[in-house]
C-alpha cells in the first residue's frame, strides 16, 4: 500500500507516538484481521483508532456499518481521501474511553462488535471498559502487545496468569488468533504484536454473587507472594480458622498461592466466601 505511505507525506502527516499511531498497511494482514473477526454483513462494528483508515476500509467490505473512533484531528483530510466512497462508514472523532455507555448506544446502537489495533497503552482499559459494560458486544478483536496477549489467554500457575486473566476468561472465551510480526507496521514498533479474538460468554460460570468473584479475583493478585489464606485475610477481615476452612473444602493446601487457582476454583472460592459474607 505505498498509496497510503504518499496520502500520508502528501499531507505532512506527522506520527504522533504518544498516540499509538503503527498503521497497518499490509493487505494479507488487514483481510486476515477482517477474516478472524468473524464479522458479516450483519453487523455493527466499533472501530476504536481509524488511522489512515486502512483497517477501516477493509471492514467496511464486510460490515453493514462501521463506527470508526479517532482522536487525532490531523487525521481528518487522511481519511476523508482514504474513505472517500465508502457509504457504511462513520467517523467519530471522539475518546471511546471517555464516553458514557448510553451516549455509545445512542451513536451506535446497542448491538456491536468491536475491532482495533490498538495503542498499546489504552489496551487493557479499553478491553475492560467493552467486557463491564452493560452493551452487547458480542466480540473483540484486538490487536495487541503480544506480551499482554499471553496474559489473557495464560493458565493458573504461570508468571503470565493474573488479575486481568481471570477478569477476562470469566465473562469470555479468549483465543490468541495470530502472532504479528512488527515489520508489518509503519513505522515500525517496539514490540511484536497479537490478534486476540474474545467471545463474550456471560453464562460461563455459575456466579453466586459477581461482586464477590471481582473482589476475590483482585484480592488474590494483590500480593502474589503471599499465601491464598492471607490475601484473604487481608480483603475479607476473615478469622485465619474460617479462610483455612473453606481451603480445606476445596481439598486445596492452606498454604497455596492465589495463582495455583484455575478461574473454576476462583468462582467456586467465590461462592463459599459469598456464603460466609451473607
Ligand atoms: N486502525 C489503524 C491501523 O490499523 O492502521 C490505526 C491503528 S494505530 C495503532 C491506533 C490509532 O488509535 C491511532 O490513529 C491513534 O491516534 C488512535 N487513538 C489513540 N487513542 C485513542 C482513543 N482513546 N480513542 C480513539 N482513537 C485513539
Amino acid at each position: 500500500m505505498a498509496e497510503i505511505k504518499e496520502i500520508l507525506q502528501k499531507n505532512n502527516f506527522r506520527f504522533n507516538k504518544a498516540l499509538g499511531q503503527n498503521f497497518i498497511t499490509d493487505s494479507n494482514l488487514l483481510r486476515a484481521i477482517v477474516k478472524d473477526s468473524g464479522v458479516t454483513k450483519d453487523d455493527t462494528v466499533v472501530e476504536i483508532g481509524a488511522g489512515a483508515g486502512t483497517l477501516t476500509a477493509a471492514l467496511c467490505e464486510n460490515a453493514k456499518k462501521v463506527f470508526a473512533f479517532e482522536v487525532d484531528g490531523n487525521l481528518k483530510p487522511i481519511l476523508n481521501e482514504t474513505l472517500a466512497g465508502v457509504e457504511n462508514c462513520e467517523v467519530v472523532f471522539k475518546d471511546v474511553l471517555r464516553m458514557k455507555d448510553e451516549e455509545l448506544a445512542a451513536k451506535v446502537g446497542e448491538n456491536f462488535k468491536v475491532v482495533a489495533n490498538l495503542p498499546y497503552y489504552i489496551t487493557t482499559p479499553l478491553m475492560m471498559r467493552f467486557i463491564e459494560s452493560d452493551l452487547n458486544v458480542s466480540t473483540l478483536t484486538l490487536m495487541m502487545q503480544k506480551e499482554v496477549a499471553e496474559r489473557l489467554v495464560a493458565k493458573e500457575n504461570t508468571p503470565e496468569y493474573g488479575a486481568v486473566t481471570v477478569a477476562v476468561q470469566a465473562v469470555a472465551d479468549v483465543s490468541v488468533t495470530r502472532i504479528i510480526d512488527r515489520r508489518l507496521f509503519y513505522p515500525v514498533p517496539n514490540v511484536d504484536s497479537a490478534l486476540v479474538h474474545i467471545v463474550s460468554n456471560p453464562n460461563k460460570y455459575n456466579f453466586a454473587n459477581f461482586e464477590t468473584f471481582k473482589k476475590v479475583a483482585k484480592s488474590v493478585f494483590l500480593m502474589r507472594r503471599k499465601t491464598l489464606a492471607n490475601n484473604l485475610i487481608s480483603a475479607f477481615s476473615l478469622p485465619r480458622e474460617t479462610c483455612e476452612k473453606i481451603l480445606k473444602n476445596m481439598n486445596l493446601s492452606p498454604l497455596v498461592r492465589g495463582e495455583a487457582l484455575s478461574v473454576e476454583q476462583l468462582v467456586e472460592l467465590s461462592g463459599e466466601i459469598n456464603e460466609i459474607l451473607g
